[in-house]
């Protein structure tokens, strides 16, 4: 069924919508791997009180049991983010920030919908004129000019060297770099400028970016600010694959069978729209998981 790299369904995400989906998906006994970081999932710090038969329970034992639940039912799992979906032949390529490389028949894309601000002055009034959450989507406008990443993760990591590639000077500003090895050694040997314990303090600009300024005084010039807080955003890898979303290109759009429009291709929970509820998450979660192990038990 599986060897070391090689799944029949993998479920990018590790909340509840995408442990539903592993438990389902698994209980047809075929190899399952769910790719995610438990405590980023929206769930891990809240309390829910409203999902049927569940009263005051914490997310973090709901996640907990959760995962359980799935490896009782042989799912595999990889606290990982991850960098990069492709497609080979009737295989989609994964690769992680641990520099893995995974193969998998279906794909389920449950990575919820945390867009994060960085909450300093300038971000809102000049988003969309230098201040951009997507460097796979914004980057290539950049091209020769000089621009900054911020951030502390893998996106950040990610987008600094997708960037280095295309723009001018990279600055990835960055309070507390988290990434692993892999990221660093590749970060070390390239030509982005790192800006370790720093934090923005404001973008300035009239109407287009032109530079910011850290909470140490420095200015940074830049036409572009890249703000990639937390993992690589689901969103952007899926509609580089031709995932289809909705009008205001926010949420991933699927059938009532969780099934998006590129065959193989499913999507449950946050990621698939409001209400932003546990119950729909795992509802959706149960649907794709399901349909995704008859997709790849059909391939
Ligand atoms: C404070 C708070 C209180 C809440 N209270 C309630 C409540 O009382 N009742 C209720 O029903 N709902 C509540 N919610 C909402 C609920 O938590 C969410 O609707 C639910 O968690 C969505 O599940 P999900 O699986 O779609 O996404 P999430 O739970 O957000 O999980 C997303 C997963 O995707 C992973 N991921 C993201 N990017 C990547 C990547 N690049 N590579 C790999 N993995 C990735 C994350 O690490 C995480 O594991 C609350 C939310 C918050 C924030």
């Amino acid at each position: 069924m599986s060897d070391n790299n090689s799944y029949e369904v993998i479920v990018v995400g590790a909340g509840p919508a995408g442990l539903q989906a592993a438990i389902h998906a698994s209980r047809k006994k075929i190899s399952v791997l769910v790719l995610g970081k438990a405590h980023k999932s929206s769930l891990f710090k809240a309390h829910v009180e409203n999902l049927c038969s569940l009263f005051n329970t914490s997310g973090k034992s709901m996640i907990e049991t959760g995962r359980r639940q799935a490896e009782n039912f042989g799912a595999r799992f990889m606290n990982e983010d991850i960098l990069k979906i492709s497609k080979n032949r009737d295989r989609f390529v994964i690769n992680t920030e641990n520099g893995s490389q995974l193969l998998c028949k279906a794909l389920i894309l449950a990575t919820g919908t945390a867009r994060n601000k960085l909450k300093v002055k300038g971000e809102k009034e000049l988003e969309g004129r230098g201040v951009s959450y997507c460097v796979d989507c914004d980057g290539n406008f950049y091209r020769g000019e000089d621009v900054a990443v911020v951030g502390d993760e893998s996106a950040a990591a990610d987008g600094a060297l997708t960037l280095v590639e295309i723009a001018g000077t990279v600055h990835l500003i960055c309070n507390d770099l988290r990434i692993t090895d892999t990221l660093l050694d590749k970060l070390e040997n390239s030509n982005v400028l790192v800006h370790k314990g720093a934090t923005v303090k404001q973008i300035i600009g009239d109407n287009q970016v032109n530079s910011l300024i850290l909470d140490d005084g420095t200015t940074i010039s830049a036409t572009g600010v890249f703000i990639e807080l937390g993992a690589k955003g689901l969103i952007e890898m899926a509609t580089n694959l031709g995932v289809a979303l909705d009008d205001q290109m926010r949420f991933i759009n699927t059938d009532k069978g969780q099934r998006t429009n590129v065959p193989g291709i499913f999507a449950a929970g946050d990621i698939c729209g409001p209400p932003w509820q546990v119950a729909k998450a795992v509802g959706e979660g149960c649907v794709a998981g399901l349909n995704a192990a008859d997709y790849a038990k059909k391939l």
